[in-house]
């Protein structure tokens, strides 16, 4: 009996950008890994797992192809406790091909030399503990502006079909200029609770466009995505959005008074 064929005929699999903020919450239990556990242990088993990091930022469009993705340690200054984390999730060249070729004419490499990086496993590790289900990263093209990663996610629509869970991982607010590190929590700032607020509304109200041209959104904006990486891969998980599907947010939060942790369900 070929498992895979069997997943390939399941139910369509729901997407998520998951806000994955501090690399510690990999070796922490907390609200927001124990919301992401429990979003793994309800959802049914998937055949392989996608992930658009925002830590795999880089000129072209790539999916990794190995057999057994390294663990990337893409960090400083932290414990040696969280350098030690191994996320041993195999890989799957099979599907990096058929993705490759889902997504043509956009030329997409296939990589031997990325793996998994701390958006991926820092999450995953949490929601799929056992590390047993192949993993694959797509990487974000730098060059293109948001809309290409709107079209791009919209284009892997039929992975979902084919049992593939796919997810984005960033953070919808992301100002480390202006985030606490210290252990006391702090107040959100306001620029991050207004953005967040009307980037939710926007979302449930399923108007992309606002969303996509975000720099239309003035300077709450500026402040929340001072830089784009780790805002796009929410753009892949609203562009595999079919319409009608429901939007919830099964996470909330703001961790240091401007990271966002909010998690968008898609379906
Ligand atoms: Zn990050």
């Amino acid at each position: 009996m070929d498992e895979t064929r069997a997943l390939r005929a399941g139910p369509t699999m729901p997407t998520f950008f998951f806000g994955h903020g501090n690399p510690m919450n990999a070796i922490q239990h907390n609200g927001y890994t124990d919301a992401w556990a429990a979003i793994g242990r309800a959802l049914p088993r998937p055949r392989a797992v996608l992930v658009v990091s925002a830590h795999w930022y880089r000129p072209g469009t790539w999916v990794t192809a190995m057999r057994a993705p390294r663990t990337i340690h893409d960090f400083g200054g932290f414990p040696r406790e969280l350098f030690e984390v191994v996320y041993p999730a195999p890989g799957d060249p099979t599907l990096a091909r058929e993705i490759q070729e889902m997504l043509a004419p956009v030329p997409v490499g296939l990589d031997e030399e990325w793996g998994l990086d701390h958006g991926t496993w820092s999450v995953l590790c949490h929601v799929f503990p056992d590390a047993a289900v192949p993993v694959l990263q797509l990487g974000i093209d730098e060059t293109q502006p948001s809309r290409f990663h709107y079209d791009l996610g919209h284009r892997l629509t039929s992975l979902r079909d084919a049992g593939v869970l796919v997810i984005g991982s960033g953070n919808l607010v992301h100002n480390l200029h202006a985030y606490a590190w210290g252990r006391h929590p702090v107040e959100p700032f306001e620029w991050a609770v207004r953005f967040e607020r009307r980037a939710r509304e926007l979302l449930v109200a399923g108007e992309h466009g606002p969303v996509v041209a975000y720099d239309t959104l003035g300077r709450d904006a500026v402040l929340s995505v001072p830089t784009p990486e780790h805002y796009l891969p929410l753009l892949y998980v609203l562009g595999l959005r079919r319409e009608g599907e429901p939007v919830s947010f099964p996470v909330e939060g703001i961790d240091g008074g401007s990271v966002s942790m909010l998690t968008v369900r898609v379906g």
